[in-house]
């Protein structure tokens, strides 16, 4: 049975009285072409754990199944679950988590269902998901922050947010989220992707991408916690120089003690801190962080 025909869809949600909700970011794949991009790219082989968030009818699950030694999936909706019994019926590799993917450690629930080979650690797996464009930030924010044992992550996401990950230094797509995503991982856009292949079509234009997990950041940074303070702060008040924006931002340091480390980088403190590098906004973080801990 292909779950992504329309005719599907239609006959499962008919049967199960199933109601999209809007809230939850329900919009289901119903396009094989697109399907094999996502798994295509996560390059999927009989070895690899997949974990999938929010799988809905199990569309995608079915077709990551056939490719992966395990699948585990996290579906927030308990109706879904209910109707992932009757359409994954046929696979013997795939595990159903009813739950909030937010408040899920996933390194604990990949080694749970893999008997303690993956996860914690010892291998890593990969996270693919047609994401729910209400979590896409905070859902990817969560698994790089909480440094889970992960791989590899391909998403379908919206548009706007793809553009953001990848922007250049002084574009107006380029902002904290690019830095975050870039601290943890190589990200590339896969392919862009019309409203037409869901159900039902959602308001916006999508974008798969392909973010590969680092093991360290692209350049030494010697504080996390200091690095996105620095991010955040720049980027909080965009229209302000940096200086101002710094000094405005970091509480416990003074416009002299920014201006000091400004200096000895050589960085002109009247730029905006969307025109800084990775580099600077690392080599910032850095001498923010060697001052700290001389004090
Ligand atoms: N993977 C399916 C597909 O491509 O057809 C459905 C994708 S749909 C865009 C997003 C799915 O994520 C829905 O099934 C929704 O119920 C689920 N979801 C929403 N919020 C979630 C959360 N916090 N944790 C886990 N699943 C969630």
């Amino acid at each position: 049975m292909k779950l992504y025909s329309p005719a599907t869809v239609k006959q499962i949600i008919d049967k199960y009285k199933f109601h999209f909700q809007k809230n939850l970011g329900q919009n289901f794949l119903i396009d094989g072409n697109i399907i094999n991009k996502i798994v295509k790219s996560a390059n999927i082989n009989n070895q690899d754990v997949v974990l999938e968030i929010g799988p809905g009818i199990g569309t995608l699950t079915c077709a990551l199944a056939d490719k992966a030694a395990k699948v585990i999936v996290i579906e927030l909706d308990k109706n879904l679950v209910v109707i992932l019994k009757e359409t994954l019926a046929g696979y013997n590799n795939i595990e159903v988590i009813s739950g909030d993917a937010l408040k899920t450690n996933f390194d604990e629930i990949v080694s749970a269902k893999t008997d303690g080979q993956y996860g914690l650690g010892a291998k890593s797996y990969k996270v693919v998901a047609n994401l729910p464009y209400y979590i896409t930030t905070p859902l990817i924010m969560h698994a790089m922050e909480s440094h889970f044992n992960i791989d590899l992550m391909v998403f379908m996401i919206q548009k706007e947010v793809a553009a953001r990950m990848v922007a250049p230094p002084g574009s107006k797509d380029y902002g904290a989220l690019t830095l975050g995503v870039g601290y943890y991982s190589e990200p590339q856009l896969v392919a862009r992707v019309p409203k037409k292949v869901f159900m039902p079509q959602p308001e916006v234009e999508s974008t798969v991408v392909r973010l590969k997990i680092l093991d360290n950041p692209p350049v030494p940074v010697e504080r996390e916690e200091v690095f996105f303070q620095v991010v955040r702060a720049a980027f909080g008040q965009r229209r302000k120089t940096l200086i101002n924006a710094l000094t405005g931002g970091m509480e416990e340091l003074d416009k002299s003690q920014i201006g000091q480390a400004l200096a000895e980088l050589g960085i002109d403190p009247g730029r905006r801190g969307e025109t800084l590098s990775f580099q600077e906004f690392a080599a910032i973080a850095n001498i923010i962080s060697r001052n700290k801990a001389k004090e």
